[in-house]
């Protein structure tokens, strides 16, 4: 654990150590050893593979108190967002920075990136008047840290849980489930699926969990490669092209354009990092979980709450047209397409539905009385494939 001996990193650990003194615990019973103490005798990890893995995950860590239950999906996003980087060099020329992804304590259902920029003055340019002074100091990010908050991990959690327990146990695995999905299915009838089983994590290790850590995994690569685009982009808005993946409108607000380019860099994380053909439900998952969110929570009459619901169901727009888009133009088969068309307005429109009318939390019952199912978020994504096949793109 020398890592930890370094000041980049300590801005972790001591967040971790302030966060447990806060809530009245001893620091020394959340260090590795002693969360690692407790799971073996838990029994969750019985394989002396899986032990010798974390304890090798906790010498990579920023933080000995960082959740061992989640090392591994931190350690694997830090991977596939570096592949990305390496891969598109030549393409986007991201700048080599810097980044470490840890827990925020706090219970929000947010990520963000910290990053502090320092100008880093060589004295042997700066210091000599005549010759190559042109050259400008050079600047450096350090510090740069994603932080998912510890109530965004449990949701994503619980949403790929959920839904790979309802869609894709009953079809055996991912490539069935899709396949299982026809042009016939209504979107109705697959919301009412996602209401048939509550969220839950109990139950037996099957396959279907199997599935639920890819997706999880998949939302967490996805999820950090969109914090790590916002500290590549430099946070700077619309004034240069942002990336591939976005085409701007003048009138776009900076913010949102933003969010978007962002998006862009975390599609091309799941791409590069871990191949695209089942990762690409896992963003989807993630903005439905949000647009349907805000929409639980907003006033119809209140233009400014029902602006947070566009905003988030533009983005999903945009990423699932970006998506198609560089599906064709990487050249990928009508078979690995023909799914994410037929199924990507399914799983967009039933999971922002299954949100907004209580399901995550299991609080209304919704097969009490029926579904009032409001097909917005599901006609919003069909019409952007349709107008995709229109213009010729797909
Ligand atoms: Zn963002």
């Amino acid at each position: 654990m020398q890592q930890n001996a370094t000041g980049r990193l300590k801005t972790i650990e001591n967040r971790h150590r302030e966060a447990i003194e806060n809530a009245g615990l001893n620091p020394a019973d959340f260090l590795f050893e002693a969360q690692l103490e407790r799971a073996r005798d838990s029994g969750f990890w019985g394989d002396d593979a899986d032990v010798e893995f974390i304890c090798r995950l906790a010498d990579w860590s920023p933080s000995r108190y960082e959740l061992i239950e989640l090392l591994p999906l931190y350690y694997f996003a830090d991977k596939h967002i570096r592949v990305m980087q390496g891969m598109s060099a030549d393409r986007f020329s991201y700048p080599a920075v810097e980044f470490s992804v840890a827990t925020e304590p706090q219970q929000l259902v947010t990520a963000y990136a910290s990053s502090r920029r320092s100008a880093v003055v060589d004295p042997l340019v700066s210091g000599d008047a005549g010759g190559d002074s042109e050259v400008s100091p050079e600047v450096v990010e350090h510090e740069s840290i994603v932080w998912m908050h510890a109530g965004l991990m449990n949701t994503l959690k619980v949403l790929t849980t959920h839904f790979a327990r309802t869609f894709v146990a009953p079809a055996g695995d991912l490539p069935r489930f899709l396949n299982l999905v026809t042009g016939t299915e209504s979107p109705r009838e697959f919301l009412e699926r996602l209401f048939q089983s509550r969220a839950n994590l109990s139950g037996p290790r099957n396959h279907a969990l199997k599935d639920a850590e890819l997706l999880l995994m998949a939302s967490v690569t996805f999820i950090a490669g969109h914090e790590v685009g916002h500290i590549y982009l430099g946070h700077t808005g619309v004034t240069k092209p942002l990336s591939p993946f976005v085409s701007l409108g003048n009138e776009m607000p900076t913010r949102q354009a933003d969010e978007w380019a962002a998006d862009g860099v975390g599609l091309t994380s799941l791409w590069d990092g871990m191949g695209i053909d089942h990762t690409w439900i896992a963003p989807l998952l993630f903005l439905a979980l949000n647009s349907g969110w805000a929409a639980s929570v907003a006033d119809t009459d209140e233009p400014e709450s029902m602006e947070r619901v566009y905003d988030w169901v533009r983005r999903l727009v945009v990423l699932v047209r970006n998506l198609v888009i560089n599906l064709f133009r990487n050249g990928f088969e009508p078979r690995r397409v023909e799914p994410i068309l037929r199924c990507a307005p399914l799983v967009a429109g039933a999971v922002h539905e299954w949100v907004r009318l209580g399901g995550l939390t299991g609080k209304p019952n919704p097969r009490r009385g029926g579904i009032n199912f409001d097909p917005f978020v599901y006609q919003a994504v069909k019409d952007v494939f349709n107008s995709l096949r229109r213009s010729g793109s797909a």
